[in-house]
């Protein structure tokens, strides 16, 4: 193939494009604010989950003492019931004043076994809440901490943005330059070469391998003439020859 001298130099800043792009590229997927990120949103999530089943045994517990608290209430106005109708005077069968009284005393204990279960409830429900309050603050620092990381998320990927905007507008104003056959091939062999289809020959070597052209190449390519594309034996890219290719 043979393309003027100034349009395979055109072709290495065509390269330095893409080569930028693809290293913005890298720097957009390995920005350590997003693993960073993944790790926060994962807590974040995990402890939105740990609150609201702790916020969950609190609502039973809430019911749980509620219901000993009644129960507590019942017992407490039958045995008034019965201390009122005893001390009214108005019962005189002996046998129905023993029921009676058998029945305050059995009030009375349950009263004692209900104010326990009572307590015990309560004693759970404080620590049930008491856990909720930390994890609701656990979980708006990890909230905020996403915020945070993904605001400068943000901004690294709009900087890389705005580099990639600004890269891709010379790229495409380099290749209007360019024959579509040089072009053509360009495209192949980067997409066979990990993004590489352009090199410069920079003394004796080729800057796509990084490899020493062996002395009977370096002679043949200096006899090539100047609008002969040349490639690298290495790497197959296409080499270009610049006024440091020492030739
Ligand atoms: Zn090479």
């Amino acid at each position: 193939m043979k393309v003027p001298a100034s349009e395979q130099s055109t072709l290495l800043q065509v390269q330095d494009c893409d080569t930028r792009l693809a290293q913005l590229q890298h720097k957009s997927n390995t920005l350590p604010q997003k693993a960073e990120l993944a790790t926060a949103t994962e807590r974040a999530e995990r402890l939105r989950k740990e609150l609201i089943a702790a916020q969950t045994i609190v609502s039973d517990l809430e019911r749980e003492q509620a219901k000993a608290d009644a129960d507590v209430d019942l017992v407490r106005e039958r045995s008034r019931k019965d201390r009122e109708l005893l001390d009214s005077g108005s019962i005189n069968d002996p046998k129905q004043l023993q029921s009676l009284e058998s029945e305050l005393e059995s009030l009375a204990k349950r009263q004692l076994d209900l104010e326990d279960i009572e307590l015990e409830v309560m004693e759970r429900l404080e620590g049930a809440q008491a856990a909720v309050t930390h994890l609701e603050s656990e979980s708006a620092s990890a909230q905020s901490e996403v915020q945070r990381l993904t605001a400068e998320v943000g901004d690294q990927e709009a900087e890389i943005a705005a580099e990639r905007t600004s890269v891709e507008a010379d790229r495409g104003a380099l290749v209007g330059g360019i024959s579509a056959e040089l072009l053509a091939l360009y495209d192949k062999i980067r997409a066979d070469h990990a993004g590489r289809g352009a090199a410069r020959l920079h003394r004796g070597r080729c800057d796509g391998c990084r490899i020493d052209l062996p002395p009977t190449e370096v002679a043949s390519l200096k006899a090539a003439a100047e609008d002969e594309v040349l490639r690298c034996e290495e790497c197959r890219c296409i080499l270009v020859r610049t006024d440091e290719s020492g030739l």
